[in-house]
């Protein structure tokens, strides 16, 4: 018989049954989550990666020679190997672990920043990103007299390609996007902006907070010299994140912190920097998270991003049918490509009111600007609703969510 490869069947109770936070109620009422975009909840074999590494093999790494110090060092730098695998990268010298995606970004501006961008330069970004990834570049416009320049976004919440490239020029020295807006669900076409920003030679940092849990990422083939993503969104631990960065840049690149593990040899004259990746990971790092990522990885592998994508999509059209049937219910963010994200406001009624009445019902969904005020700005309200989805969520979720709307127009009418 020929090998056929089959389709692992993705089974959504089957896999809702890993998630131990899933079962349980809230307010007396079945607990809905779907509030994933903030962070994801986490299956039961990362709660006990991380559990089994503090019961068994708990050590600081890398300079140890007794027997648990070389355990935990293995697993750690396993756990890198893992991320290099999940993102495609070259080589575990590019991988970088952090604190989250905000810090990843930040050690960009500051390192590379500070060494390469002068007074004049331009760093190009988007109206919908992340304030994570804004501050830091406007930081560093502060301390350089660096300019940072914005590309608009349209009513639907697609990025406007013609007004980016316009914005391109000799002068723009980094691109910094996001991948998938967490306000709004766009996605992003990063590839083709990348060979677009590379075409005007500059670098291009791609903010995969979003991305990373919904899609396959594939460092490579996007091009980018940097990428970043969360732990805790990707079904893993909180307080671990991932820099990508392309050997050769990171190489050149001056270090964020000073201390332990990230120099090769300090005298009070002189002190010489430790190779990479660990030029980058001053400090005990937190040997725990990469070990619970690791394990997270593991999970998504099991199940395949093309299983994943294909049951989100499915329920981003059920839901995006469901709520527009809402009387009174606007979407916030509408552009043809989008993912997971059911952001909207309702008439007369405060997002604010809409969170904590559907909460009432069990339901868990956030309000406010979604740590992206521009992108309020740019529709010109002050705060949305967002319903945002994972892989264990379900059609039944979303029909509690549509029921729970209807009882804050019953309250709010
Ligand atoms: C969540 C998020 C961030 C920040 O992630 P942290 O884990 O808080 O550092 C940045 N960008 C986007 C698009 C996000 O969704």
């Amino acid at each position: 018989m020929a090998a056929s490869k089959t389709l692992p069947l993705f089974d959504v109770q089957t896999i809702r049954a890993q998630f131990p936070a899933l079962a349980q109620r809230v307010h007396g009422k079945p607990l809905v989550y779907l509030d994933n975009a903030a962070t994801t909840q986490k299956p039961q074999s990362v709660i006990d990666a991380v559990r089994r590494y503090y019961e068994h093999d708990n050590a600081n790494i890398h300079r140890g020679v007794h027997t648990l110090s070389e355990r935990a060092t293995a697993m750690y730098e396993r756990a890198r190997e893992d991320v290099r695998v999940f993102v495609n990268a070259r080589s575990t010298s590019e991988i970088i672990f952090t604190r989250n995606a905000t810090e990843s970004i930040n050690l960009v501006a500051r390192a590379w920043g500070d060494a390469n961008v002068h007074a004049g330069d331009e760093i190009l970004i988007t109206a919908m990103e992340h304030h994570s990834n804004i501050v830091p570049w406007q930081q560093l416009c502060g301390r350089t007299g660096a300019v940072l320049k914005v590309a608009p976004i349209d009513d639907r919440g697609a990025l406007m390609i013609d007004a980016f490239e316009r914005l391109l020029g000799p002068k723009t020295k980094m691109v910094a996007i996001t991948a998938m807006s967490n306000a709004l669900g766009t996605v992003v076409p990063v590839a083709e902006l990348t060979a677009k920003a590379h075409a005007a030679g500059a670098m291009v940092l791609i903010d995969g907070s979003q991305s990373a849990y919904h899609v396959a990422t594939d460092v490579q083939a996007i091009g980018c010299e940097f990428f970043v993503f969360s732990g805790h969104k990707v079904y893993g631990p909180t307080g671990i994140g991932v820099l990508y960065g392309r050997e050769a840049v990171l190489d050149a690149m001056p270090p964020f912190l000073g201390g332990g593990d990230m120099i090769s040899s300090v005298t009070f004259e002189k002190t010489t920097w430790n190779a990479l990746p660990y030029k980058f990971e001053a400090g005990t790092p937190h040997i725990a998270g990469p070990i619970g990522v690791a394990a997270a990885i593991a999970f998504i592998r099991g199940i395949g991003f093309d299983a994943i994508h294909a049951h989100e999509s499915a329920l981003l059209d059920y839901g995006t049918a469901a709520l527009v049937a809402v009387p009174g219910l606007k979407l916030v963010g509408t552009a043809p490509q989008k993912a997971s994200v059911l952001s909207f406001v309702m008439d007369g009624i405060h997002p604010h009111d809409i969170g904590t009445i559907v909460d009432r019902e069990g339901v868990a969904i956030r309000t406010g600007h979604h740590c992206a005020q521009p992108v309020m700005d740019r529709f010109g309200i002050p705060a949305t609703a967002r319903a945002s989805l994972a892989m264990y969520n379900t059609q039944d979720d979303i029909d509690a969510l549509v029921r729970a709307l209807a009882r804050v127009q019953e309250v709010m009418g």
